[in-house]
């Protein structure tokens, strides 16, 4: 019950055999840092700062951006923040960009995430400038949304480094201490994520898209929403190869989509190895209970299972034999 789980706030996630997890928040907004707190939240593993871009007309400039990151910085009094680089396109477009910048008939597959950020410089330069000097205030990171390509990565280092050189220059204080991530959340990515691994600080898995570019669902067509699928065995091997790659690289990794925050799949992502959760604030006290329940020597058993799994009701029965 509701306050049984309040009661959970302060609990240290960790399973049966007393490995500890991590749970952090996905936020959008400044002001949702009070429910990451309340809920118990270690660190924002996602903020998702293009909401600051959409609902208006111009382009918030460096000052009021760094306001907003300093304000979520500061309210996490010293946990990790992880601050996404703008993640526009596809189901979030700007009103500025309609029928401009994104006027593509496919938008998921168009001017989106990193490379509308690659393709408008000069807005890409403005928030990283904002988000070098909040880093100041505490712990951040950055997260890249959307990348398919090595190329991308390197860009985006260079771009960082360029933001660096232009504080510098200025005589603005900002620190180069803050850790650079990317999400995997193109199926290439996951694929290929040995390679972005050595240029990365960190990954963070986004199953929302993932599992719409991996199954060629729609993540917002009500007509197709039974095929959008989490247990379907093509994402659990995708997550399950970008998380032991990443171990094997000794490269942090988390999940930051909502299979995060999916309690019918707590245990599936801790058998597939998965330390680190992000996911909304709402749902981090219910991943937390069935933590505590998990004894991951026995989930292990599902591993092996889930090499053989055709579909994902084959995944679900399997899961409710070793869960139950
Ligand atoms: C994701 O794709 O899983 C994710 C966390 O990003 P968003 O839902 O904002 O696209
Ligand atoms: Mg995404």
């Amino acid at each position: 019950d509701r306050k049984k789980l309040r009661g959970l706030k302060t609990t240290t996630a960790k399973t049966l055999d007393g490995t500890a997890i991590e749970l952090h928040a996905n936020i959008e907004m400044p002001g949702d840092v009070e429910q990451a707190l309340a809920n118990g939240a270690t660190g924002v593993g996602l903020y998702r700062s293009e909401f600051l871009f959409l609902g208006r007309d111009d382009l918030p400039d460096e000052d009021e951006q760094y306001a907003s990151y300093k304000a979520v910085i500061q309210g996490m009094k010293g946990a990790p923040v992880t601050i996404r680089t703008i993640d526009l396109g596809r189901d979030k477009m700007p009103k500025w960009a309609e029928g401009e910048i994104i006027s593509a008939a496919n938008p998921a597959l168009g001017l989106t995430g990193v490379r509308l950020c690659l393709a408008e410089p000069h807005m890409f330069r403005t928030q990283l400038r904002a988000l070098l000097r909040a880093g100041r205030h505490g712990k951040l990171k950055l997260l890249v949304p959307m990348l398919a390509n090595l190329a991308e990565v390197n860009q985006v280092l260079f771009h960082v480094e360029q933001a660096k050189e232009g504080l510098r220059e200025d005589g603005i204080e900002f620190s180069d201490l803050v850790e650079i991530g990317g999400m995997i959340e193109v199926p290439g990515a996951a694929i290929t994520v040995g390679h972005f691994l050595k240029k990365l600080d960190f990954v963070s898995i986004g199953t929302n898209d993932l599992i719409q570019y991996t199954l060629a669902v729609d993540r917002g067509d009500d007509s197709v929403s039974h095929l959008y699928d989490p247990f379907h065995p093509a994402v659990l091997h995708l997550i399950a190869h970008v998380i032991k790659t990443a171990d094997q690289a000794n490269v942090p990794v988390s999940v930051c989509g909502e299979m995060a925050g999916d309690v019918r799949l707590t245990p599936l992502l801790l058998a597939l190895g998965l330390r680190r959760f992000s996911m909304h604030p709402a749902q981090l006290l219910n991943v937390k209970q069935i933590i505590l329940s998990c004894d991951l020597q026995k989930l292990g058993a599902l591993r092996p299972m889930l090499e053989q799994a055709a579909d994902a009701d084959q995944v679900r029965e399997m899961l409710n034999e070793v869960v139950a």
